[in-house]
């Protein structure tokens, strides 16, 4: 899924036959939004968060031109975003196949904007960044961002967690933005696993661990969205991608300054809670991610601690400690969490009940941490290593 260079889109400005008043922002406001750099607009949002990667020039803007038909008569006999926009194209006589996308803007309510392949629908009400932005992201391949919490923002239409990653721009429009005099709602910025699957996070500004060892590790993580200063931007731990962002540029509207960790299931990020109870998802100094003592001590793991932010400098510190557990060397490859079955030798064994307690309270809260995979995966490990000795293993 990489995508690099100008991005050229066509940008249709439609008027309805019974909407033609004249009374919508001139071209130049749209060449602004979409074409024009250095404005705040559209094309330095995508070169900005692409970290240089794309860009909108050569973009082109149609229009305004009226279309031979009523909004009534339009919203009847057109369906879908795809044919709402492929209608305008026609008017317009244009070839698709010149540009990555496609934006209809219409000046009226038409029952809702959006997206669908090489076509972004904008009604009235739709022209700020936040929303074109997303909408655009989604015409160059991205996919909606999660969190871990498996709340469903809209009953029977979206997946548990969708659209739950506030300071991600594919969670839109339920982000937390800032706001531009002009093109109105504007960010946040893309975060760190959806800029890498599109090709655009410099994998030598990526920290990895060294080594296979144990150990502590002392990562120092630019902003984000300060890739003009030299340093890692993420740190990636096993499968978490973690990432600093600033309360500042395009993420102006974000809640707070934050370390945030995610992780990529196919096409989709996964935002991690910091506060399951509170759906906090911003990591802040002073506070760890990783396993409770007890299961760190037995099964080993990795924690990450957030040290300190220096605001000024756009800059956080993290320490990263892996810690091997009782009779494991290494990490094992992790499981696919959203496909972990229970493995059959386990129905087999006579466990220790503590033990079994232990695995049975792991698996039923499986889907609920990286951690917790991680730790079954070590219990796994462990038993094929040694049962005998197991059964006779103290649990504490
Ligand atoms: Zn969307």
């Amino acid at each position: 899924m990489e995508r690099k260079g100008p991005q050229k889109l066509a940008v249709l400005l439609c008027r309805f036959s019974d909407t033609n008043n004249n009374t919508e922002p001139p071209r130049q406001f749209f060449e602004d939004l979409f074409l024009n750099r250095n404005t705040g607009g559209l094309n330095d949002y995508w070169h900005d968060v692409s970290h240089g990667a794309i860009n909108l020039d050569g973009s082109e803007i149609f229009g305004w031109q009226t279309l031979n038909i009523s909004v009534a008569d339009f919203i009847r006999t057109v369906p879908g975003r795809d044919g709402k926009v492929a209608y305008a194209v026609n008017a317009f006589g244009l070839n698709i196949g010149d540009y990555a996308a496609v934006v209809g803007i219409f000046n009226a309510v038409i029952g809702g904007g959006g997206s669908h392949g090489w076509a972004v629908l904008a009604q009235a009400g739709d022209l700020n960044l936040t929303f074109l932005a997303h909408e655009t992201g989604h015409a160059f391949g991205l996919d909606h961002s999660y969190d871990r919490s498996g709340r469903v923002i809209i009953e029977d239409q979206t997946h548990p967690g969708e659209y739950y990653d506030r300071n991600d721009i594919m969670s839109a429009m339920n982000v937390d933005s800032g706001e531009d005099a002009r093109f109105g709602r504007r960010g946040p910025i893309l975060n760190a696993p959806n800029m890498e699957r599109m090709g655009w996070l410099d994998p030598t500004r990526v920290w990895h661990r060294p080594s296979g060892k144990s150990g502590y590790f002392r990562v120092e993580l630019v902003s984000l969205g300060h890739p003009e200063i030299p340093g890692y931007l993420v740190a990636k731990v096993g499968s978490l991608y973690v990432e600093f962002r600033t309360q500042d540029g395009w993420d102006d509207g974000i809640f707070m300054s934050c370390i945030e960790i995610r992780k990529m299931q196919n096409a989709n990020s996964y935002l991690y809670l910091s506060n399951p109870s509170t759906f906090r998802t911003d990591w802040l100094p002073g506070s760890m991610f990783g396993p409770d003592d007890t299961k760190w001590e037995i099964m080993g793991g990795v924690r990450i601690f957030i040290d300190s932010f220096d605001k000024e400098h756009k800059k956080a510190h993290i320490t990263i400690h892996y810690h091997v557990g009782h009779g494991v060397e290494e990490a094992p490859i992790l499981p696919d969490w959203n496909v972990w079955k229970r493995p059959k030798h386990l129905n087999d064994v006579d466990l220790h009940p503590e033990w079994n307690k232990y695995i049975i309270e792991l698996e039923n809260t499986l889907l609920q941490s990286w951690e917790q995979t991680l730790q079954l995966n070590r219990v796994i490990l462990i038993l094929q290593q040694d049962l005998l000795m197991l059964k006779q293993q103290k649990f504490k």
